[in-house]
């Protein structure tokens, strides 16, 4: 599969010029499978879905948008997939069920629809289907989806696994595991989650917000450190981390001072930039 990282920065967009190698855009990730030419998969809808439409040769969306969960960096970029807002195009987004009962339609339109946004997920254009999911597999195709709820902070949050039957990834942009216990280390507790979404991956996209030593989960918006995330890689035998949700003020240049201390790791650490194509 080919994986196209759309948006890798968290929490709220991050334009300028001391952001340009690592990029702004806001969670969104695009799988396409072996056999296929664009992309049937795309996880989160932040920002970064806008550069998802350009991978579409100028066709329409036909395929699955997951959902971690409904933050603002999560779902922002909906309504300006132009891919995905045309007559043809055909989208099932699926996003964790909410456990007060609240429909997935009604619960994306409590944040979009007038007076917050001028239309309401309904006025996409093209089949739009939206569904609340429980954990679990879904099948999409030649792809697999594996949701499992994880700690965050502000709603119910799941991480992701995708396998073609071949290579696997792991996907958790938000994640607070410290919610569970301080762990071995102090940085969140390697739960049965966690590691079951991790579990042989060729690489596990991970939540990077905070770095071991500026570490102050209670300080923000529920998130983890990388090194927990290296940690984490190691327990469950994922091969590789790729490190995302970089922290909005984070410019490239403190991007590549943190991962330089990262270099003797047990396993290889990437920074994850906007726009990078990763072939597995
Ligand atoms: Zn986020
Ligand atoms: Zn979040």
């Amino acid at each position: 599969m080919r994986i196209t990282l759309c948006g890798t920065r968290g929490s709220t967009p991050a334009p300028g010029r001391d952001f340009v190698r690592y990029g702004g855009h806001t969670s969104c990730i695009a799988v396409t499978t072996a056999d296929a030419v664009t992309p049937e998969l795309i996880l989160d809808a932040g920002t970064g879905i806008r550069e998802v439409t350009p991978l579409l040769a100028d066709g329409p969306f036909a395929g699955t948008i997951a959902l971690t969960h409904l933050h603002w960096d999560h779902v922002h970029g909906l309504p300006f997939f132009r891919g995905g807002d045309r007559d043809d195009a055909a989208v099932r987004l699926l996003m964790p069920a909410l456990a007060d009962g609240t429909g997935a339609e009604a619960a994306l339109a409590r944040g979009m629809s007038p007076p917050h946004f001028p239309i309401t997920p309904e006025q996409l254009r093209g089949q739009w289907e939206f569904t609340g999911i429980e954990p679990g597999t879904v099948r999409l195709g030649a792809l697999t989806l594996l949701a499992r709820e994880i700690p965050h902070k502000g709603g119910r949050t799941f991480g992701y696994r995708v396998s073609d039957g071949t290579a696997s990834f792991a996907y958790l942009p938000d994640h607070s595991p410290t919610n569970l216990g301080p762990g071995p280390d102090g940085l969140g507790e390697y739960h049965d989650a966690a590691m079951e979404l991790a579990d042989d991956a060729d690489f596990l996209m991970h939540d990077s917000f905070w770095y071991a030593e500026d570490f102050e989960p209670a300080e923000t918006l529920g998130h983890a450190a990388a090194e927990y995330a290296i940690g984490l890689a190691v327990a469950a035998g994922a091969r590789q981390v790729l490190l995302l949700h970089h922290r909005p003020d984070r410019t490239d240049s403190e991007l590549e001072k943190r991962a330089a201390g990262l270099r003797d790791s047990p396993v290889p650490v990437m920074l994850a930039a906007d726009g990078e194509v990763i072939c597995r």
